[in-house]
């Protein structure tokens, strides 16, 4: 009999009693808007912002509504207008491109490498040729590039770079937090980040004029005063008449639910990257599957992982997803020519007129993605790569 595994791909971690209890605590008071405080009271939503921009070391943090709102809202606070170009790496989730489309801005494709990260030859040669000044860099399931090489690229050619971390909350490269190298950084708290709060998301910056935009973009009206992470009032007087309040709010009652999460967010990483690990090791050394290398510098966050069958054909890779999911593991392929739930390719964003990306599409033909969520113990992760060694061994013999 060959062995399945039982548990759940998509089963997180309850909220802590924490988060539940002061939860009960804003529906109690009635007080869930983030503007509606008693006197001398700070909200749930300015605390939480208060404690995620120490976490980061960021100087300002906004919270806002989700991770799509955070880019739209970043975008819109360094000027990006309709008809702009926005640089994004083609390897990313629809959200992305959507917060450029969002604007009426055009997305401008970049190519990924092997590991997952932007092509920084090609990203180059497309700030030559579009001439765009921003760049949307995502750091699509935790996967990091070398970001001072990007850094100085992009410095050298006057683009703004802006993070979207929603998969590297709690990760860094070289020792800087990830979302510590751009202009500004977007995060989200939907279930399948790091923390969860359904819907949320957070901005951060070290840039007074571009935060004091954002919080005005947020949707703030007149009330940034109650704000804790904030620039000071001179900065709002500067901008206010000339920033439109684009609602996006955060409200209290999320709020109260992750800021018990962010105490425990590094102890979560590494319980994260600890199964990681551990389906790593069970899949390494197997002919027709490559796994993907980490570069030192980079400290991930390995709610995810990703593996590469190079030489498969389409066929193979469908009878292999068919298989493991029969067994209980669920495999995503990001070569299938129709976009499905989470997964969708870059050629598949008609609105944004991608140009073929054959480097990428070369990527994706072969890659493979899976969650590893909190709830899975350390023998669970290695019953999973057992049985996907299991299946890919068959299949790969068989040709
Ligand atoms: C989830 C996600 C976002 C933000 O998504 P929301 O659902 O709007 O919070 C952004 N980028 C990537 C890569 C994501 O996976």
């Amino acid at each position: 009999m060959s062995e399945v595994f039982e548990g759940s791909f998509t089963q997180q971690d309850p909220i802590p009693r924490e988060g539940i209890e002061a939860a009960i605590r804003v529906m109690e008071s009635g007080r869930l808007h983030r503007y509606n405080v008693a006197e001398g009271e700070f909200s749930e939503a300015a605390l939480l912002e208060q404690e995620f921009a120490e976490l980061t070391g960021a100087r300002y943090c906004v919270a806002v509504a989700s991770g799509g709102s955070a880019m739209a809202t970043a975008l819109r606070a360094i000027g990006v207008r309709p008809g702009d170009k926005v640089l994004s790496n083609a390897f990313t989730l629809a959200p992305v491109p959507g917060a450029i489309a969002s604007l009426g801005a055009v997305p401008v494709i970049v190519e990924v490498t092997e590991d997952l990260t932007i092509d920084l030859t090609d990203l180059e040669t497309r700030i030559a040729a579009s001439g765009a000044r921003v760049l949307l860099l995502s750091h699509m399931r935790g996967h990091l590039c070398d970001m001072a090489a990007l850094m100085t690229l992009c410095d050298r050619a006057g683009v703004t770079v802006i993070e979207d971390c929603a998969h590297t909350m709690g990760a860094s490269w070289d020792g800087t937090a990830s979302g510590r190298h751009g202009a500004m950084a977007a995060y989200s708290t939907q279930t399948y980040k790091h923390v969860n709060s359904g819907e949320g998301g957070f901005l951060t910056s070290d840039d007074e004029v571009l935060m004091a935009r954002a919080i005005l973009l947020s949707g703030s009206y007149m009330l940034f005063d109650r704000h804790l992470s904030k620039p000071a009032a001179d900065v709002f007087e500067q901008v206010k008449y000339d920033t439109p309040n684009v609602s996006g709010r955060m409200d209290n009652l999320r709020a109260a639910i992750l800021r018990p999460q962010l105490k425990t967010l590094q102890d979560q990483c590494d319980g994260w990257t600890e199964r990681y690990r551990e389906v790593e090791s069970g899949l390494r050394d197997l002919a027709g599957l490559k796994v993907i290398e980490r570069p030192e510098q980079e400290r991930f966050v390995g709610s995810s992982i990703q593996f590469l069958l190079p030489g498969w054909r389409a066929d193979q890779i469908r009878n292999l997803v068919a298989r493991c999911l029969k067994r209980g593991v669920e495999l995503k392929w990001f070569g299938a020519e129709e976009p499905a739930a989470f997964t969708s390719r870059y050629d598949s964003w008609h609105y944004a007129n991608p140009e073929p990306m054959p480097k990428t599409d070369a990527v994706l033909a072969q890659l493979m993605d899976m969650r590893v969520p909190l709830t899975f113990s350390l023998q669970d992760c290695a019953q999973i790569s057992r049985i996907i060694r299991s299946e890919v061994s068959a299949l790969w013999q068989q040709g």
